[in-house]
């Protein structure tokens, strides 16, 4: 090379020559100081005392496949300085052709020092997969780990547990002792996890102090909790933060694949909500995911979708039980209960869905739905020339809404041809206890618009005199359990006459329900109860059926015998 162009080229970049063999013929100045090496080693030696040993072979014999074809060849090259350090070069090699041959004469390479840009890529890669304060895996990476844990247990066929784990008091110690402290403590869990974890375990920081641990081999239960308890005690120890010493605990959460056997996010999240089981029974200890509840719940989810569907697409329908007067056999009226047309099941009793219902607020969109279609009902009785006042009953959920009256109005207005006082809300005595306070006030409410209340199931909720004062319902029904028995039951039938004496005193007007035989109406008038319900009457009916039934409607001879009486 002509000399001019080779001090520029000296000063420019790392400069060497090497002969066909691959033996340094020639080195520049850059060439020794960035190796380490100094020229009379490196002349003579082969290229290869620089190899770093990072790069595999067949990256080499690309490179020499192009020069050995007379081509250039350019890349980055990780080489080992003599003090055993690392340098990146980006490099460039060129044979050299004699031109009177045709033949390669020797290689010329060009090389620039990119090391620092090399240590800036791998810091911001290292970043993007890690938490700057403890080192650990973040959130981004954690879901990569926890994919490679879920192929390896598949494929091994091995237990995996994902493991959430919060510090129980952290929040204290960042309050009192300032957040360089509280990163100071978390550095010290990291480490603490760390130092616990085996081959092919992970740790993850996913935020504040929420951290996520990959624990493979579990083989049993007894293994899973003995790591666990390992966990729990080696976070448990004092920690000395700036000479203080500070002690904070971990609550975790677990669920274990395949057991649970769900994607990579949706452990987490079980695991998450185990943590949060963990935190509520009381910290310092872990709680289990516990699968099949969650299958349960999600069931309830399917249930309470399938009768919100029902509703829309108007599936539910009313049956109407007669209340008749057994002594006059007069028919005063009906109790509207609820009823599913389902497609596949057929008719489907209230029991069968309401009770999941009723723990949502669909039951109030249900019991709304209900008192609309009664109304709507009456109506249309009342333009046939009968005057039926229907009954409708209420769930506590419902009925505690603070809303209920308000909304209860609307409905009326819906439908002004119906008098208000043809509508009848039943509630559970039981319900009406526990929520007296909140109950009696919608009762005097309701009461205002002329609306009547019944006191459902009465007995099975033991009412004392004095909660029966404050709720000034207009009727009482006897629960059919009661009822059920009063031909046999000592018991039953004191029940059955202390209620009916109880309602007289208080003024209230009293029905059996669930009345089954002839004899149970006439021990009952016997009684002093003289209206009923029940299947010795009548079944549910649809609303169509009612009109022919009250017309056809022979009271027996039993109790038109006892009339007179
Ligand atoms: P409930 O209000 O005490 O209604 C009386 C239940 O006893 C009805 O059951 C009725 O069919 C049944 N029954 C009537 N006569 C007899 C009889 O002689 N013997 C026997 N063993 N049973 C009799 P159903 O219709 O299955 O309703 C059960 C419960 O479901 C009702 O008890 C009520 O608490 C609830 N329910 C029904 N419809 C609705 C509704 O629209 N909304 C709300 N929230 N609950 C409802
Ligand atoms: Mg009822
Ligand atoms: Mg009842």
């Amino acid at each position: 090379m002509d000399d001019n162009y080779r001090t520029a080229v000296d000063a420019a970049a790392i400069f060497s020559e090497t002969d066909l063999s691959g033996r340094i013929t020639y080195v520049n100045e850059q060439f020794c100081s960035i190796s380490g090496y100094r020229r009379d080693e490196l002349l003579g030696a082969n290229h290869r005392i620089l190899n770093s040993g990072l790069h595999d072979p067949a990256f080499f014999d690309g490179m020499w496949r192009a020069l050995v074809a007379g081509k250039a060849w350019k890349g980055e090259i990780c080489n080992r300085a003599k003090d055993g350090s690392l340098y990146w070069v980006d490099s460039t090699m060129v044979p050299l052709i004699d031109p009177a041959t045709g033949q390669v004469r020797k290689y010329v390479s060009i090389r620039f020092d990119v090391t620092e840009k090399r240590q800036l890529l791998h810091t911001l890669q290292w970043r993007v997969g890690h938490d700057v304060l403890t080192g650990l895996p973040n959130r981004a990476y954690l879901s990569d780990l926890l994919n490679q844990a879920l192929e390896f247990s598949r494929r091994e066929d091995i237990a995996l547990a994902v493991c959430m784990l919060d510090l129980d008091g952290f929040k204290a110690v960042n309050d009192g002792y300032g957040h360089a402290s509280g990163d100071l403590l978390l550095v010290e869990v990291a480490n603490r996890l760390k130092g616990i974890l085996r081959g092919g375990d992970a740790v993850a920081r996913l935020s504040g102090d929420e951290f996520v641990l990959i624990l493979r081999h579990v083989q049993d239960p007894a293994q899973l909790q003995l790591a666990l308890q390992r966990v729990l005690k080696a976070i448990a120890a004092p920690y000395s933060i700036r000479e203080r010493e500070v002690s904070v605990s971990a609550s975790i959460g677990v669920t274990l694949f395949p057991l649970d056997n769900e994607d990579a996010d949706t452990l987490v999240r079980h695991a998450d909500q185990a943590l949060y089981v963990a935190k509520q029974s009381g910290r310092n200890r872990y709680h289990l995911f516990d699968v099949s509840l969650d299958r349960e719940v999600k069931a309830t989810h399917q249930t309470v979708a399938r009768v919100r569907q029902a509703l829309t697409m108007g599936e539910l329908c009313l049956h109407y039980q007669p209340k008749v007067n057994m002594r006059s056999g007069q028919v005063l009226g009906f109790e509207a209960l609820l009823r599913w047309q389902h497609p596949l099941k057929g008719l489907v009793a209230p029991a069968d869905f309401l009770p999941l219902v009723e723990q949502t607020d669909l039951i109030v969109d249900i019991g709304e739905w209900v008192i609309d279609q009664a109304m709507a009902q009456m109506q249309r009785w009342q333009q046939a020339g009968h005057v039926w006042p229907v009954s409708v009953n209420i769930a506590a959920r419902h009925v505690q809404r603070s809303d209920f009256v308000e909304r209860l109005k609307h409905l009326l207005a819906r439908h002004p041809g119906v008098a208000p006082q043809m509508l009848d809300l039943e509630i559970v005595e039981s319900v009406a206890i526990e929520n007296i306070q909140r109950v009696s006030q919608c009762l005097d409410a309701c009461q205002q618009l002329g609306v009547q209340f019944s006191l459902d199931d009465f007995g099975t909720g033991y009412s004392s005199l004095s909660y029966l004062k404050r709720l000034p319902t207009r009727t009482i029904k006897i629960d059919k359990s009661f009822v059920r028995d009063i031909l046999h039951d000592h018991d039953d039938l004191a029940l059955t006459r202390a209620v009916i004496g109880l309602a007289r005193a208080f003024g209230r007007q009293v029905i059996a329900e669930g009345l089954e035989t002839i004899e149970h109406g006439q021990l009952l008038m016997d009684l002093g109860c003289d209206v009923a319900q029940g299947y010795g009457i009548a079944r549910p009916m649809s609303a169509e059926a009612v009109a022919d039934w009250v017309a056809n409607y022979v009271q027996p001879s039993q109790w038109l015998a006892l009339a007179g009486h």
